[in-house]
């Protein structure tokens, strides 16, 4: 990975703008899972990937026109949002059913907390603009994992920013249920 300014090349050939400061370091932290409390956005190659390790009808519904990971209602107290509901595939013990049993998620959940957005501001038609990547503003308040480890985001973006997002023509990432 290579940087040019701002533009990091993030895969071969696929650039993105960072719009963070580069010193910004982050590790997830396993007791804290408030990005898995929300309906998780699924792109094309996310939901046709998804078929072959879930029930897609129990699993996933529709919102504007667009796929998400479903949201349920859990019966515990941790690892749940305030109304006591959290992804279909957060498990008891806060970890990812997809990520633990099949080393794989969808790609949103690898971006936060980051967020993806296009150059001219305009998500719905990338038109070739460049993908520009910052913090999400509510991670700020509810990520526990920004600011404590060495592990410095701009130099690891190939593990936020899949590769299937150069590839869509709508790559923005802040869409929830
Ligand atoms: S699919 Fe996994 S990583 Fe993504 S929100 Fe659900 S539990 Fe979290
Ligand atoms: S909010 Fe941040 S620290 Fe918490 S589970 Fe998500 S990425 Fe990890």
């Amino acid at each position: 990975m290579s940087t040019d300014a701002r533009a990091v090349e993030v895969h071969p050939g696929k650039e993105a703008v960072v719009d963070f400061d580069p010193d910004l370091t982050f590790e997830c932290v396993e007791e804290c899972t408030w990005c898995c409390h929300h309906g998780v956005l699924l792109y094309e190659p996310d939901f046709l990937e998804l078929a072959n390790v879930a029930n897609l009808s129990e699993a996933t519904t529709q919102f504007r026109g667009q796929d998400f990971v479903r949201r349920e209602t859990k019966d515990r107290a941790d690892h749940v949002g305030d109304d006591g509901a959290a992804c279909f595939f957060l498990r008891d013990d806060g970890l990812c059913a997809l990520h633990d049993e099949h080393d794989w998620k969808p790609a949103r959940c690898s971006v936060f907390p980051l967020e993806v957005t296009v150059a001219d501001g305009d998500a719905t038609d990338r038109d070739g603009g460049d993908i520009h990547v910052s913090v999400r503003e509510e991670a700020h308040e509810h990520c526990d994992g920004l600011g404590v480890s060495e592990r410095r985001v701009v130099d690891h973006l190939d593990a936020f920013l899949p590769a299937v997002l150069w590839d869509l023509d709508d790559p923005e990432t802040k869409r929830e249920l």
